[in-house]
């Protein structure tokens, strides 16, 4: 039986990506995040859970995404690790915000995902001018 709970540890690192890499076309107010534990599958770190378009039009409803994270395996990453799975779900989500999923092939890749998180380094590390 897998249990399930909120992830607020996760949504706060996705909030800070979201923020320093201004992908605006998230809206954190339509993705929720959850812990699993209990999951079988194996290899797993985390992954995005949708719902075809037809039943956010059947529930008169925005789409809205769920990204969940196998505590057995993220739980374990060093925090680096952590952020750069995020940024991988998170590039899973159209720039429509559709309901639907941008595919792996040739979309997101681990170079993709490592240039994405050094930005969010050099960015989230740049001194904020007061002058
Ligand atoms: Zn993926």
């Amino acid at each position: 039986m897998i249990e399930y709970a909120k992830a607020p540890d996760v949504e706060k690192s996705a909030r800070d990506i979201i923020a320093t890499l201004q992908l605006n076309h998230l809206d954190l107010q339509r993705i929720q995040f959850y812990r699993s534990r209990g999951s079988k599958s194996r290899g797993v770190q985390a992954r995005i859970h949708g719902l075809g378009r037809i039943w956010f039009d059947a529930l008169q409803m925005e789409p809205n995404y769920i990204i969940e994270v196998i505590s057995e395996r993220f739980d374990q990453l060093e925090s680096e690790e952590k952020d750069k799975v995020i940024i991988h779900e998170l590039m899973h989500i159209p720039v429509g915000f559709s309901g639907g999923f941008v595919p792996h092939k040739g979309r997101i890749t681990t170079r993709k995902v490592q240039t994405l998180y050094e930005n969010y380094l050099k960015v989230a590390r740049t001194p904020v001018s007061n002058a």
